[in-house]
């Protein structure tokens, strides 16, 4: 069954009775160039686990399928339970959990499922929650190789944004902290079916083994990204003396230390500096 056909795909769902859902942002591929090429450049391959996030009708779930030992995937919208036990009847390696991906524990379904197998992450991810399931997967530390997804343009940039740029966001910088992020393609607005606003990217996020920083160490550096990013405009001693609770002379005393201009925006220091921050003994002693 070709899955990026418009006729297959209006077929299919006028038999199940299935019908576009915005809100969950359902928007679905319909290039047939584009899931081939996220499947391969997202490392899927023999002796891997894929984790997939928003099926649609499985026209990624089945590229993934093709070529990695085993796939699961997280899918909210149960009306397509249905659809998929029918687009998907042909492979015996996919397992598809009914589930919102933000409540689920994905480390579990790792465990659980590839054993003995190196896990990567697949999406097209549903765009109302970008960020959020990215840093999901970051911060939980999952132990993936990396994750590969499709995002919107705008978001691609911003999430792969060097830190210490004008482009970047408290995004870019937990992106860099745990993984080396690259721009893979673009998609443009006309490869989905219904034709979102906007252009797309795919993504892809090599995870980092190493660690900079020990767990109380790293929570203060995100602390403090989110408090000086909250008010970007603004000398960052400001809104960090309020959100560390410490004195705005001690705190530019310790900038002058670690030559940090006292007028910096947070958008102005780079990982490097904020680690400098994190592990400093007189802010956090
Ligand atoms: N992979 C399909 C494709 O490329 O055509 C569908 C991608 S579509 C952009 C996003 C999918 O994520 C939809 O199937 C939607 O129902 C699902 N979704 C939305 N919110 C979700 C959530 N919180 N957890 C899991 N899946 C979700």
């Amino acid at each position: 069954m070709e899955l990026t056909d418009i006729g297959v795909i209006k077929e299919l769902f006028s038999r199940h009775g299935f019908s576009f859902s915005k809100t969950l942002g359902q928007n679905f591929l319909i290039n047939p160039s584009v899931c081939p090429k996220i499947a391969e450049m997202g490392g899927c391959e023999k002796g891997v686990g894929a984790v997939e996030i928003g099926t649609g009708v499985g026209v990624l779930t089945k590229e993934l399928a093709k070529r990695c030992d085993k796939v699961v995937a997280v899918e909210l919208d149960e009306r397509l339970r249905p659809v998929l036990e029918e687009t998907l009847s042909e492979f015996d390696n996919v397992k598809i959990i009914f589930a919102d991906v933000l409540k689920t524990d994905l480390r579990h379904v790792i465990k659980e499922n590839f054993e003995g197998l190196d896990a990567v992450v697949c999406a097209n991810l549903p765009y109302y929650i970008t960020s959020p399931v990215i840093m999901k997967i970051l911060e939980e530390r999952l132990p993936i190789k990396s994750l590969t997804v499709m995002v919107q343009k705008e978001a691609a940039d911003r999430i792969c944004a060097s830190p210490a740029t004008r482009e970047c966001g408290a995004v870019s910088y937990a992106v860099r902290y745990y993984s080396t992020p690259k721009i893979l393609f673009r998609v443009n607005r006309g490869s989905f079916m219904p034709s979102p606003n906007v252009d797309s990217a795919v993504i892809r996020l090599d995870i980092k083994s190493e660690r900079l920083l020990s767990d109380d160490e790293e929570k203060r550096l995100f602390k403090m990204i989110r408090a000086g990013f909250s008010q970007r405009r603004k000398q960052l001693v400001n809104p960090l003396s309020v959100a560390l609770g410490v004195d705005k002379k001690m705190l530019e005393e310790i900038f002058e230390e670690l030559e940090i201009k006292p007028t910096a925006r947070a958008e102005e220091l780079n990982l490097e500096k904020y680690a400098q921050l994190a592990r400093n003994k007189k802010l956090f002693g």
